[in-house]
C-alpha cells in the first residue's frame, strides 16, 4: 500500500514511521509512505499555505490552491487513489473503517492546520474522516493514527510475531487481559489457568474474560455486535 500524506510538516512523521510495525512494514515494502510538502505547491516567495478567513474571525485558513495542486499531482500518478481529508467533521475512525482503508492501493491523507481548510477542498476529496470528538491542532496526529491502524491490517505487516485476528474490536469485543512474568506481582497472582498448559481451558478462559471486560467497560460494543448478527 502506498500512503500519500499532504502536510506542511513532513518532518512530523519521521520518528513514528521509523519504529515498530510501521518501520517493519516499510522495510518489507508492504507500506510505502510518500510525504508531500504542501509548500512545494505554492507560487509566492513566502511559500504561503494559509490566509485570513473571508468574513473575518480569528485564525487562519489553509488555502485551497496548494492542497488541490498537490492532489492533482498524486492523482496524475495514481488515478484510483482514495482521498481522505482528516477533519473533525467526518465520521470517527473505527475498526471497520480501518479494514476498508486497508484494501486501498493508494491512500491520500490531507492534513489540515490552523482553523481548518478552505471549504472548496472538499470537492476534491472522497471523504472526511475524524479520529474522535475532540479538536487536534493539526491533521498530522490523526493521519499517523490512520497509518498505524491500517498498516497492522496489511497482509505481511505483522509477520509471524502477532496476529490482528484476535485483537480488540475484531468481533465487537475487547481483548482478554494479558499477563507476563513474574507470576506474583505485589501480591497479585496470575490466573492459575494460564499456567496450566491446558490450551482448551486457556482459550475458554480468554473467551469468557474477553466478554466480561467488554460487558464491563464497553457494553455498547456487545449491543452493536448483537444488532449486526440479527
Ligand atoms: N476549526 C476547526 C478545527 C481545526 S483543527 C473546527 O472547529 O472544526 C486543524 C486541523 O486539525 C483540521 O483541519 C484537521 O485536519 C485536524 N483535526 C483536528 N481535529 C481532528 C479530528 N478530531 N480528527 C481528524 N482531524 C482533526
Amino acid at each position: 500500500m502506498r500512503v500519500h500524506v499532504l502536510t506542511i510538516f513532513p518532518e512530523f512523521f519521521a520518528s513514528p514511521l521509523a519504529v515498530g510495525i510501521p518501520k517493519r512494514a516499510r522495510d518489507a515494502r508492504v507500506l510505502h509512505v510518500s510525504l508531500v510538502d504542501l509548500r512545494e505547491y505554492t507560487h509566492d516567495r513566502h511559500r504561503t499555505t494559509d490566509d485570513a478567513p473571508y468574513g473575518g474571525g480569528h485564525g487562519m485558513v489553509m488555502k485551497a490552491g496548494p492542497i488541490v495542486e498537490a492532489l492533482d499531482a498524486v492523482m496524475a500518478a495514481a488515478p484510483n487513489a482514495h482521498r481522505v481529508l482528516l477533519s473533525p467533521r467526518g465520521p470517527a475512525l473505527d475498526h471497520r473503517k480501518v479494514m476498508d482503508l486497508a484494501r486501498v492501493d493508494d491512500l491520500v491523507l490531507v492534513c489540515g492546520r490552523y482553523e481548518g481548510v478552505d471549504e472548496r477542498v472538499r470537492d476534491f476529496v472522497d471523504e472526511d474522516l475524524s479520529v474522535g470528538d475532540y479538536v487536534l491542532s493539526g491533521g498530522e496526529p490523526a493521519a499517523l493514527a490512520v497509518i498505524d491502524a491500517v498498516v497492522r491490517q496489511l497482509p505481511g505487516a505483522l509477520g509471524n510475531v502477532a496476529s490482528a485476528g484476535s485483537e480488540s474490536f475484531v468481533d465487537d469485543h475487547l481483548e482478554y487481559p494479558q499477563y507476563t512474568r513474574p507470576e506474583i506481582f505485589r501480591g497479585r497472582a496470575v490466573p492459575p489457568v494460564l499456567l496450566s498448559g491446558d490450551h482448551a481451558a486457556i482459550a475458554a478462559w480468554r473467551a469468557q474474560a474477553s466478554r466480561a471486560v467488554t460487558a464491563r467497560t464497553r457494553p455498547d460494543l456487545l449491543a452493536r455486535g448483537a444488532a449486526r448478527s440479527e
